[in-house]
């Protein structure tokens, strides 16, 4: 019996356009999908690709999808539509969790957010806006930095390290825009601040720099106490898989929905138990579910924080549907 595919391509706006290396980014564009069977049981599955940060564009991925006719074979999806691997595999997960008459485990929509990491804004706003997060309840912030002069910001650290609980745990997240000096000066305080068990800790310094520069990243690791994260160095599974073959041992930050296939990731994961955070690449609740059903089983133990604080950036109501009433609401 086949099994139909059935497409919906979607464009969301941002409430504030995100600012990114690439410019501003109005519009969060995907696709969803929908396998179904004879017995009309269905599996839905979100393609949410973002060029710019290694993915195949939506262009390739609704390309790869129509040439498939409406039905869905379980044809092999080439490595260079990453996003379009997600979306297909974790479809034909759910509609094969329901044929064998179990649900795969997914986690509550609502993860609490003392399990997800919350976000600070660049500059000065950022111990008041800390405050305002753990209020809420994150105990884990992240706090994008390269942005303003390095002095400043520096300053700004040692005042929230100080205002916040010492078991809070702060990530800085400077997508690849130091320059080596600057990362040093960076895990020097770090180092310093982590040294000191009354203030909150540094868990690592994400991407400081370009991906082109694993090799002075590597060295940096093991000079310095505090982590170094890469996050721009690997989106996809091979490029997780290429780091780890050039000797890289720190964390990695995963984005599922572009990753590619969850099969290769989990498989990775389980292989060389790295140490990996998940994060979100701004999909809607289905690309969501599945992608926090993959963090569930490849987190390291202690699970880190979930970058996943994306609920609210949109100007829609999106959030608050099942994935059926998103479906026919497009
Ligand atoms: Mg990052």
């Amino acid at each position: 019996m086949g099994i139909e595919l059935a497409m919906r391509p979607y464009r969301r706006r941002f409430a504030q356009p995100l600012h990114t290396a690439h410019g501003p980014w109005g519009w969060r564009e995907g696709l969803l999908i929908c396998l179904r069977d004879s017995q009309g049981r269905s599996g839905y599955g979100e393609v949410a690709p973002i060029p710019w940060f290694g993915s195949e564009t939506m262009a390739e991925a609704l390309a790869f999808c129509r040439a498939q006719g409406g039905d869905w074979r379980g044809e092999e999806i080439p490595d260079a539509l990453p996003a379009t691997q997600f979306g297909l595999e974790s479809a034909q997960a759910k509609l094969t969790g329901q044929l064998a008459g179990q649900e795969p485990a997914i986690p509550a929509d609502s993860v609490a957010n003392a399990n997800i990491c919350g976000l600070l804004p660049a500059g000065e706003t950022v111990v008041e806006i800390a405050s305002q997060r753990l209020a809420q309840g994150h105990r884990t912030l992240k706090w994008k930095i390269g942005v303003h002069p390095i002095a400043d910001e520096i300053h700004w650290l040692g005042q929230l390290v100080k205002a916040l609980p010492p078991d809070a745990r702060l990530r800085l997240d400077a997508n690849g825009g130091l320059s080596l000096a600057q990362a040093e000066q960076w895990l020097a305080v770090c180092d310093r601040i982590n040294a000191n068990p009354q203030w909150a800790t540094v868990e690592y310094l994400e991407q400081p720099l370009p991906p082109d520069q694993l090799a002075a990243m590597t060295a940096l690791g093991e000079r310095y106490q505090t982590a170094i994260a890469l996050d721009e160095s690997v989106a996809t599974v091979a490029q997780l898989e290429d780091c780890w073959q050039r000797g890289w041992r720190g964390v990695f930050v995963v984005k599922p929905a572009i990753a590619g296939s969850p099969q290769r990731l989990q498989a990775f994961c389980q292989q060389h138990q790295p140490r990996l955070v998940f994060s979100s690449a701004f999909e809607t609740a289905i690309g969501r579910r599945a992608a926090l059903a993959i963090a569930a089983r490849c987190s390291p133990s202690p699970a880190p924080a979930l970058g996943f604080c994306t609920q609210g950036w949109f100007a829609d109501d999106w959030d608050t549907l099942t994935p059926a009433e998103l479906w026919d609401r497009l």
